[in-house]
């Protein structure tokens, strides 16, 4: 599953913080593997609306829209265990990769090529603790680098905020995240 080309920096970033989301949902559940890929198809296509009272996702497979809080009105739902239907995966990870938004940040990796010439490669960096995992920005479907912080990298620079710089692009309105910018050495 490629996500769409020509994403925009704020698209980016959540399309990494879904990764993450659906990464760790797997861990959980690995029988959910085929609903939680599922969820992201949906989330990806646009199906999915969060509103103050639950969510409305639109089913890949029918025009059917379901109104999902905490429970599904999709046959799935009370036939898969612990009613974790697709659609409710889609709003969970909807959830959860806007809630890890504030640990990403825009990013860059100094790295020789496989010519021995070096160059900058953008992507996005999830800090999780002493730990960093680099997403590529052209190599989104690859295994993230993991970098330790301990390690003072100093071919990994990191720049703004991920989730600020979509509270930003929201408040202006604009709907487009500011420029990364170059920050502090991990
Ligand atoms: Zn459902």
């Amino acid at each position: 599953m490629s996500p769409p080309g020509n994403l925009s920096s704020h698209d980016l970033a959540f399309d990494v913080a879904l990764r993450e989301a659906a990464c760790a949902a797997r861990h959980t559940y690995p029988d959910d593997d085929t609903r939680i890929s599922r969820a992201l198809a949906l989330i990806r296509a646009g199906h999915v609306t969060l509103t103050a009272q639950g969510a409305l996702v639109k089913s890949g497979s029918s025009p059917r829209v379901y109104t999902v809080n905490g429970t599904c009105q999709c046959q799935g739902y009370t036939s898969v265990a612990g009613g974790r239907c697709s659609h409710r995966y889609a709003v969970s990870l909807s959830h959860k990769a806007q809630a890890l938004l504030p640990q990403l940040h825009f990013a860059t990796l100094t790295r020789q090529d496989e010519r021995q010439a070096w160059g900058d490669l953008p992507g996005i960096a999830v800090v999780e603790g002493e730990r960093v995992r680099f997403y590529a920005e052209d190599a989104l479907d690859a295994p993230p680098l993991t970098i330790h912080q301990r390690m003072r990298c100093p071919w990994l620079v990191l720049g703004g905020n991920c989730g600020l710089a979509l509270a930003q692009a929201t408040a202006d309105g604009t709907g487009t995240a500011p420029a990364p910018s170059a920050g502090d050495c991990v």
